[in-house]
């Protein structure tokens, strides 16, 4: 499979490691409240592409980790008089309760920053040894100006990062630029761990490198996560693993925004709706073919209109499926696998799947359950006794009672259930399911 690297901008094959998988890293939730709309893309699409790749016979090794230790989650959990550690894990309880219920499975890998503490500490070892860190005042910093390809991924060189770049009040940083791989403990903060620069925790960026290395190795073929992660996030992962001498991700894969009116979704502007929300109201299919219709790379809008679209788009589907008929077609397969090789274009295999040819029915099905998608195959059964309206319907039509048949066709309609003719009898669907 080949995605678009963020930082060449061309199409870049994913490779295998030593081991025979592609190594996948995606950044996760940070873990202070139930996630969003918006938190649910890079988790749909990293599954969804360990999926066909599985699906086609590549191993896969996907991790995603869940950053729980954050300044946002002591914000969060002040006001709600807890323990910061006990809303991180209560958060991440919820997060894989609130993604599980999306039907795609696991990562490989969850890692929690909480216990990865050893790698992380041993990596800023590393990286002062070497002179791209730096201790101050009990916190550490990485050296930007020691690290010249800085920028790489978000094109920007560190002179024009220096026009946003301020120190922050109790900040001991030597240049604007640099950021902090160690953060001493302050009194507000009510957990901490040892460090060889005493008592403090890990900042954000540093806990991904930790994890992805301690998981996947110094190198590996993917790393995700949302387009917004691109600055300052990846950016710092890139130069702190390649400064401590790592490959780190050959191809990076960013998924755009998910966007209410325009505006990025997020919690601080207030324009968010939870996940577990949005399943309530829409349903799984409907949620994940909305997903799917966008390129994973692309901002969308998060809207009623474009919902319904998606609702209807299952509809659509699921007649598609119901005329098919079945049978496999082989050449409708390798279109498919063509197009999710090609930067996993989803919109393309959904107009794929929405043209099928007659006698495909089973490799549409097979299709829609890699995406997810394989409630809209399956078709719930009728009860008796509309099964016994539709039989009796058929002997009134038989007899040539048309009337008889027309009223007993509305009392199956009625029962919530629809009926099609077809060469072998007929058959029953629920309706709008
Ligand atoms: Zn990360």
């Amino acid at each position: 499979m080949r995605l678009r690297d963020s930082r060449s901008g061309e199409l870049q094959e994913l490779h295998p490691g030593a081991d025979g998988k592609i190594g996948m890293y995606f950044c996760g939730p940070t873990v202070y409240g139930r996630i969003h709309v918006g938190n649910a893309r890079p988790y749909v699409v990293s599954m969804l592409m360990k999926r066909f790749l599985e699906w086609r016979g590549q191993a896969v090794t996907l991790v995603e980790n869940v950053t729980d230790i954050n300044d946002k989650i002591y914000i969060a959990a002040r006001p709600l008089g807890i323990p910061s550690d006990r809303l991180a894990g209560e958060m991440t309880q919820a997060y894989f309760e609130d993604t599980g219920r999306l039907g795609l499975g696991r990562p490989d890998v969850e890692p929690l920053a909480s216990e990865t503490l050893a790698e992380i500490v041993s990596l800023i070892e590393e990286l002062i040894a070497d002179g791209h860190a730096y201790e101050a005042g009990g916190d550490v910093y990485f050296a930007v100006r020691s690290f010249p390809a800085y920028g790489s991924l978000s094109h920007q060189n560190p002179n024009q990062l220096l026009e946003g770049a301020r120190v922050e009040p109790g900040e001991h940083k030597r240049d604007p630029l640099d950021f902090t791989l160690w953060k001493a403990n302050k009194e507000d903060e009510d957990t901490c761990w040892s460090s060889p620069w005493g008592k403090g925790r890990p900042g954000w960026h540093i806990e991904c490198s930790a994890m992805a290395e301690r998981y996947l190795g110094r190198e590996f073929a993917v790393h995700g996560g949302g387009r917004d992660l691109i600055f300052p996030h990846h950016e710092n992962e890139i130069a702190q693993s390649n400064a401590a001498g790592r490959p780190f991700a050959q191809v990076w894969a960013h998924n755009g925004m998910l966007q209410l009116s325009g505006e990025k979704m997020s919690k601080s502007l207030g324009n968010i709706q939870p996940l577990h929300e949005a399943l309530d109201e829409w349903g799984v299919d409907t949620f994940l073919m909305f997903l799917l219709r966008a390129h994973y790379s692309k901002p969308v809008d998060y809207s009623e209109d474009a919902l319904e679209q998606a609702r209807a788009a299952c509809e659509t589907m699921r007649n598609r499926l119901r005329e098919a008929g079945d049978g496999t077609d082989a050449g409708l397969r390798e279109a498919i696998v063509g197009a999710l090789d090609d930067d996993f274009n989803t919109p393309k295999v959904l107009a794929l799947l929405f043209d099928a040819p007659a006698g495909a029915g089973d490799t549409v099905a097979e299709v829609l359950g890699v995406l997810g998608l394989g409630g809209l195959a399956q078709e719930e059964e009728a009860p008796a006794e509309v099964v016994e309206l539709a039989r009796r319907r058929q002997d009134a039509r038989a007899d040539g009672d048309y009337a008889l048949a027309d009223e007993l066709r509305d009392q199956v309609v009625g029962a919530g259930w629809e009926l099609r003719d077809t060469a072998n009898g007929f058959r029953l669907y629920r309706r709008g399911a």
